[in-house]
């Protein structure tokens, strides 16, 4: 057995949208995949990757994951950042993908096998208006989930993060996808106190139509200061939420701290983090419930193992990032972890295009609201190279927000 890596190839496509991919060839002839997209800024992390990593891999035993994710941390002197995380992430992945073809076994069974036969997911509603809300409610509900979450438009602000009835100038759901093709990001708008006095009239109207029953979230998407995201928890506990998610903006983690002292409704925080070090106080202080890191952005599996781990000590639980800027092999990394942990709690997803699996073969399968990563030995993604070629690069932004004076806010 010649478990050497030999070549390490990096590709960039565009089906729908745009992803990274890292692409390992051992001696043997064994092929891993790793996702190294990151949304909006695709090309640095490709760069990384090329002009820095490939070369560090070839000649490496693929069996030394732990050694080579340490190798990629350290050695770089400088640590953490998307950049770097998302580069190490593909790594990663792709020698996780690959011990697993070595071995015959998923990706999951490696990692101490199934805690459980399937992993929840959530499903995203959203509309204009009461009715087109509750239709999209019903659409999600048909189509499986259990769980869902729901955004709403806001009387007085024309484009808001989340609302699917905005189209895209490409065509596609915006949220599908709301990064923007284009050189230029998106502009937007914003105002805190509107927000504010609507969310809670929406819930209510959910409740009302679909009784206590259903798992309603919520994402905040980082734009309330810690005392207005205390007043919306407080304005949502008669409604029960499963989670309200970025209710501040991610960096300045004592925020959370009085969030948590003002209301119950419980919280979700993590998409935008890549290091265990920017979430292991919010856990050790039990200032959230959820952990909505994704694999991609996060260093890969290694270490999103690790935050579970410790995070189980604390009851908190797992609720990974995984709308379609997680490419199928960032999202079945995570749901590899998600099928071993103890400490599951509930997996963000949203089906990618058409197009997408053409270049992506997935052996992920959602049943009645529960996906499965499958038995294929490895992540169970085939990257289609040929196909691949037929979506080149599109440069995209994500949008931005100003407020009504215009300053730019969070978005
Ligand atoms: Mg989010």
């Amino acid at each position: 057995m010649s478990t050497k890596i030999v070549n390490a190839e990096v590709f960039v496509t565009s089906p729908s949208r745009n992803f990274v991919t890292l692409r390992l060839t051992t001696d043997d002839g064994v092929v891993g995949i790793g996702d190294a997209t990151l949304n909006g800024r695709e090309l640095a992390v490709a760069s990384y990757l090329r002009d820095h990593v490939a070369q560090l891999m070839v000649g490496r035993d693929s069996r030394n994951i732990e050694d080579t994710w340490q190798f990629l941390y350290r050695a770089a002197y400088w640590r953490r950042g998307p950049v770097t995380m998302a580069a190490i992430a593909a790594v990663d992945m792709a020698l996780w993908d690959i011990k697993g073809k070595y071995a015959g076994m998923p990706v999951y069974d490696l990692l101490g096998g199934a805690s459980r036969r399937g992993c929840r997911a959530y499903g995203h509603a959203s509309g204009m208006d009461l009715e087109s809300l509750f239709d999209s409610i019903r659409y999600e509900m048909e189509e499986g989930y259990k769980s869902i979450r729901v955004q709403t438009s806001v009387p007085g602000i024309e484009k808001l993060y989340g609302v699917a009835a905005q189209a895209q100038s490409s065509g596609e759901r915006y949220d599908f996808e709301p990064a923007n093709r284009g050189s230029w990001p998106v502009e937007e708008d914003w105002d805190t106190r509107a927000y504010l006095r609507h969310v809670p009239t929406v819930f209510e109207a959910v409740r009302n139509e679909f009784g206590p029953d259903l798992p309603l979230l919520h994402d905040g998407h980082h734009r309330m200061t810690p005392r207005e995201a205390a007043q919306l928890g407080k304005s949502l506990e008669p409604y029960d939420l499963y989670w309200l998610e970025d209710c501040t903006p991610a960096e300045n983690q004592e925020a959370l701290r009085y969030v948590r002292s003002q209301t119950t409704t419980p919280l979700a925080i993590g998409e935008v983090f890549n290091s265990i070090y920017d979430i292991k106080d919010l856990i050790s202080e039990q200032l959230i419930d959820y952990v909505r890191c994704a694999s991609t952005h996060f260093g890969g599996i290694t270490q999103l193992k690790k935050v579970m781990n410790y995070a189980e000590m604390y009851q908190v639980k797992s609720g990974f990032h995984g709308p379609t800027d997680v490419s199928p092999i960032g999202f079945a990394a995570q749901l590899h972890v998600g099928m071993t942990i103890h400490n599951f709690g509930l997996q963000e997803y949203m089906p990618h295009s058409e197009k997408t699996k053409e270049v992506f073969t997935e052996s992920l399968a959602f049943e009645n609201g529960y996906l499965n990563p499958g038995e294929t030995p490895g992540l169970g993604v085939e990257f289609n190279a040929e196909a691949a070629e037929k979506y080149p690069y599109e440069q995209a932004y994500l949008p931005y927000n100003r407020l009504a004076d215009g300053t730019v806010h969070n978005w």
